[in-house]
């Protein structure tokens, strides 16, 4: 049995639907309320519930500093290739997209590692498009031992794959997977995704399953707020995290919801999530799943990061770049655009970079994030894993 067949039966509309009508005493007895159901889930998630953001934050902040302690762990993107076969609408790297590309040789990923070890960074996030032609799990498992030589934490976001593939590695020392579903509306999803493996919903939501399957340790799930109803996302992602906790709970989980930035397409999000709703959501969070972790990366502005400090966030990412070699220039030479899956040799743009996958919204360097972690009376936690833990 896979989440398909849970999600298939969620009653989504109606969920929604008792959101929306949430009374004021339902919100209020709901916050004060253990070990939350889907539908108490979605009376925290509603507009009546909105308005009492700070109770809700306040238990936030208590169940976090229980079951984390006030720590932040730090990591930083590392994007290996923007090569990808598929066409997201919203994103940069979708294959129609004329941009500059470059898939980083392993020697050059480990150059770009290595200038974030520097930085004080021991958790890295391998990124990639998906393009079996440029990133092949041979290639990906080069990279990670290369990289698991002197970086502890390693985790991949890349094409999904089957769980012999996902094996190797996670043998080869990457211990994390993310994937995002990017949204569990079908009928949005079928418009987002207009060409490419990723059409198909079903596969990319059984991911998480096959990637414990193959071996990894740390699930990382996410929807990308802005395509669809957030409190449809919303509450497809907490039941698909309760899932994963009760059917692959051997794993770590960690939760994103990161908001949709600008990117090469110019793609205008068809909703917008605003500031409270967006810290409402991750406070609603923390108390249906007291144990997920819940990353917040640089997609957010600043001010709005230093403020979910201790509401649930546990997992920050800093001084990021989407774009491969942003954080050395490595690649360069290489850059290319590709028609068809063939690369078109073009040495006009040897000055300059690869296209990132979005904008950045936090611009600060790690070293400032961690000060202002530190400020907020949290410790910044740069290394949290290590392979003798589970030797
Ligand atoms: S979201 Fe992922 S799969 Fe879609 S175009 Fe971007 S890199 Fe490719």
């Amino acid at each position: 049995m896979s989440f398909v067949d849970t999600f298939n039966q969620l009653p989504l509309e109606r969920l929604v639907h008792d959101s929306l009508q949430t009374t004021p005493a339902q919100a209020r007895a709901t916050i004060d309320k253990n070990d939350l159901e889907l539908a108490d889930f979605a009376r925290l998630i509603s507009p009546v519930a909105g308005s009492k953001l700070e109770a809700i934050s306040r238990r936030a902040r208590a169940i976090t500093q229980q079951r984390f302690g006030k720590v932040i762990r730090l990591f930083a993107p590392l994007y290996v290739s923007n090569e990808c076969i598929n066409n997201c609408t919203y994103c940069g790297f979708s294959r129609d997209n004329p941009i500059l590309r470059v898939t980083l040789s392993p020697d050059e990923v480990v150059r770009e590692g290595q200038a974030l070890a520097a930085q004080g960074f021991r958790n890295l996030l391998l990124v990639a498009g998906e393009h079996p032609r440029f990133i092949s799990e041979g290639y990906l498992a080069e990279c990670v031992t290369a990289l698991h030589r002197f970086i502890p934490g390693i985790a991949l976001e890349v094409g999904p794959m089957d769980t012999a593939e996902y094996a190797p590695l996670a043998r080869a020392g990457a211990e994390g997977l993310v994937v995002y579903q990017e949204t569990y509306d079908r009928p949005v999803y079928s418009e987002m995704h207009t060409a490419g493996p990723k059409k198909d919903f079903d596969w990319r939501m059984t991911t998480p399953e096959r990637a414990y399957a193959g071996g990894f340790r740390r699930i990382g799930i996410g929807a990308l707020l802005g395509l669809g109803d957030w409190r449809w996302e919303a509450l497809s992602l907490a039941a698909h995290a309760r899932w994963l906790l009760r059917h692959c709970w051997k794993a770590q989980l960690t939760l994103s919801l990161p908001r949709l930035r600008p990117c090469a397409g110019e793609f205008d999000p068809p909703v917008k999530v605003t500031d409270p709703e967006l810290v409402q959501l991750t406070c609603a969070l923390r108390l249906f799943l007291p144990d997920v972790g819940i990353v917040l990366s640089t997609r957010e502005p600043a001010q709005l990061r230093n403020g979910l400090i201790g509401l649930g966030i546990t997992h920050m990412s800093a001084g990021s770049h989407t774009e491969p070699g942003g954080y050395t220039g490595a690649g360069r030479e290489n850059l290319h655009r590709t028609e068809r899956g063939r690369i078109v040799q073009d040495t006009t743009h040897a000055s300059q970079w690869a296209t990132g996958q979005f904008d950045i919204a936090d611009e600060r360097t790690p070293a400032e994030v961690a000060r202002q972690i530190e400020r907020a009376d949290h410790e910044p936690v740069w290394k949290d894993w290590d392979a003798a833990l589970t030797a």
